[in-house]
């Protein structure tokens, strides 16, 4: 039987995984089917029918013709359309958040929090589309104007994974939306219904407004069609979403065709609790960076160092908090729960392989360390001590909700364990020294693209430019000026004399 979360979003036990755009979705049912699974109960959810090379191509193609009417659209219109969006996807919030929740098997506030993200990062570009802005530059010859002007970029690629099956989308889709592009979107095979549902709540309130299609969708049974993706020079950004080894092999490959990429890969997240940290901010913010989506974020605190006077009571106070998450994990459709399942049963054996190799290392565990003996993908909250930050295990990230709690003595030994990973996505120091957080967001300090005080680490605000530096691909999405991903800039100088005064003075007598 159907659930009744999809009949409530109009999917039914088999959907067409392909928008060819003009309100068409592909019949095609011989290029493989995905079967989502209900990460609770191990159910599969719809069958969902995979997209043919005849599709891929219809789609590239209908989205080149898109784009030569949508780059000349006035930005402000093209924010119009992108408030409808927002605006359908308000009015569909507990749905699609319960969908999310289904099918990724995050908790039902964080789906529905997933989908408040997008309406959030909507309204935002709605706002931008008047603020699409270039400088002006003082020409160095006389009666010369000097300026930049942004335009839009082409057909933007997004390739997104399981763990924020919706809103990595939007942040890329509505932003490329008012910058001019149109966005195709390959989703992860793992959440494809969350992706259909998204697509069909936008086309429907872009079809309503009397606007034409921007967003197409497809998705792969395997990897061959993301792989043409990745190497179409027909698709001028490639934003990809994942895991640091498909990431870099993405990046070459679209650096290999001159094309653009804008990678959002992995994190080994840490956190900094000194002797002076304010417990009651600094406890809840470890356990829910830690356990939150069951350690499924690439936001996810991994790695905690504590100072040493403080270290055994924070470490009693954790392992007291983790027990409690324990008995509150389970269906994450029910809000009582604290914790749901890992997405996958490739998840729980990750997991169960992490926790060996630390025990082999040295590493004792304080709380957890096994799977949860029910039907779907539980696993027990776990803390692991006594493991050097440079162990392999500690410096790999394990999707899961594993923490490594360290000792330190000093900042400096603290800030340099922290930094001393390939990863460099988002850090946190609990403390209430100032001369110890300015530190931690000085030069020499945290080397993340996401530093916080007194905040943790995981989830974002929209506001702020999002990524990472190093193995997490050094990209930026979503707040502030990320938007110039999505556009192209282009100099200009005009010459309103009656002269031809070269540049730098130079003298060209014919
Ligand atoms: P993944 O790398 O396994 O898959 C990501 C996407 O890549 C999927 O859509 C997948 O189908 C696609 N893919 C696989 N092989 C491909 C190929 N050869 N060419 C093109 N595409 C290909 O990642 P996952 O397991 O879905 O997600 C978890 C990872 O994502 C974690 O490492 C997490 O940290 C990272 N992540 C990062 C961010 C960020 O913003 N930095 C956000 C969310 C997730």
């Amino acid at each position: 039987m159907t659930h009744p979360v999809l009949t409530a979003l109009g999917l039914s036990g088999t959907e067409s995984g392909t928008y060819l755009g003009n309100g068409e979705w592909a019949k095609t049912s011989d290029a493989g089917i995905l079967e989502p699974v209900n990460p609770t109960d191990g159910e599969v959810l719809a069958r969902v029918q995979a997209s043919s090379q005849d599709d891929y191509d219809t789609i590239v193609e209908r989205a080149q013709a898109a784009f030569k009417v949508w780059r000349t659209t006035p930005a402000p219109r093209r924010g119009e359309a992108v408030r409808l969006c927002a605006d359908a996807l308000r009015e569909n919030k507990d749905l699609l958040g319960s969908l999310v929740a289904l099918e990724m098997g995050k908790s039902k506030p964080e789906g529905d929090g997933e989908v408040q993200e997008m309406i959030d990062i909507g309204e935002f570009a709605v706002g931008l589309s008047r603020q699409l802005y270039g400088l002006t530059m003082h020409s160095e010859r006389p009666g010369h104007r000097m300026y930049e002007q942004w335009h839009p970029l082409g057909v933007v690629g997004v390739i997104s994974a399981f763990n924020f099956p919706v809103a990595v989308w939007a942040w890329n889709a509505l932003v490329a939306a008012v910058c001019g592009d149109i966005t195709i979107w390959k989703p992860s095979p793992k959440t494809p219904l969350s992706a259909i549902a998204s697509i069909r709540i936008c086309n429907e309130a872009l079809k309503k407004g009397g606007f034409p299609d921007i967003f197409f969708l497809f998705n792969d049974a395997g990897t061959e069609l993301a792989q043409t993706f990745v190497d179409d020079k027909r698709i001028g950004l490639i934003s990809f979403t994942g895991s640091t080894k498909v990431g870099r092999h993405v990046g070459e490959r679209v650096a290999r065709r001159m094309g653009r990429s804008l990678l959002e890969l992995g994190g080994n997240n840490a956190m900094i609790v000194d002797q002076t940290a304010d417990m009651k901010l600094a406890i809840p913010a470890i356990v829910f960076g830690a356990v939150g989506t069951a350690g499924q974020r690439c936001t996810t605190t991994r790695r905690v160092f504590i100072h040493e006077s403080i270290h055994d009571d924070v470490l009693a106070k954790l392992v007291t908090a983790y027990k409690q998450v324990e008995g509150k994990t389970g269906d994450p459709m029910d809000t009582a729960n604290l914790m749901g399942p890992l997405n996958s049963k490739d998840g729980v054996q990750a997991y169960l392989d992490a926790i060996e190799k630390a025990k082999a290392a040295g590493g004792k565990v304080e709380t957890g360390g096994e799977a949860l003996d029910r039907k779907g993908n539980f696993v027990k909250p776990t803390i692991i001590t006594g493991l050097a930050n440079d162990s392999e295990v500690v410096q790999t990230e394990t999707f899961a909700p594993i923490l490594y709690v360290m000792k330190f003595k000093t900042l400096d030994e603290a800030l340099a364990m922290q930094n001393d990973v390939p990863q460099g996505l988002s850090s946190a120091i609990f403390t209430e020294s100032l001369k110890n957080a300015e530190a931690f967001l000085s030069a020499r300090g945290s080397d993340c693209g996401i530093a916080n005080v007194n905040i943790g680490t995981s989830g974002a605000e929209i506001g702020g430019a999002f990524g990472g530096e190093k193995e997490t691909g050094g990209g930026r999405e979503s707040g502030s000026d990320a938007w110039r991903a999505y556009m192209r800039r282009q100099t200009n100088t005009i010459n309103y004399s009656d002269e031809l005064p070269l540049a730098q003075g130079i003298k060209f007598d014919l």
